[in-house]
């Protein structure tokens, strides 16, 4: 698991701790992310996925979005199976010789 991920100009801080009964929360406030231990990896991945747009909607003011358990299952389920099936997608979207990875 990563420990730090930067969503809009916040990094957060990645927790592998159980908080209740979730799978995974985001503290918005204090920058936390924390995601149960001992899934499925793909299932983890899934889940950090899923609070970062938690995190996007949170920060772009979406609320009926940040809401939709639906919406932010569908987008965080298939982000994953897109970022793992295609390595060249996210080669091409990172770097790649005509873009400048980082600072824009
Ligand atoms: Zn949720």
């Amino acid at each position: 698991m990563i420990d730090r991920v930067k969503i809009g100009d916040i990094e957060y801080t990645v927790r592998l701790e159980r908080d209740g009964e979730y799978d995974g929360s985001v503290t918005h406030s204090i920058a936390i992310i924390q995601i149960a231990p001992d899934m499925h990896p793909i299932v983890e991945r899934c889940s950090l996925w899923h609070e970062i747009f938690h995190a996007i909607f949170k920060q772009t003011g979406q609320e009926d979005a940040r809401q939709n358990e639906g919406l932010i299952e569908a987008l965080s389920h298939s982000v994953v199976a897109i970022i793992r099936n295609n390595p060249e997608l996210v080669e091409y979207t990172c770097g790649g010789h005509d873009v400048q990875v980082g600072n824009g």
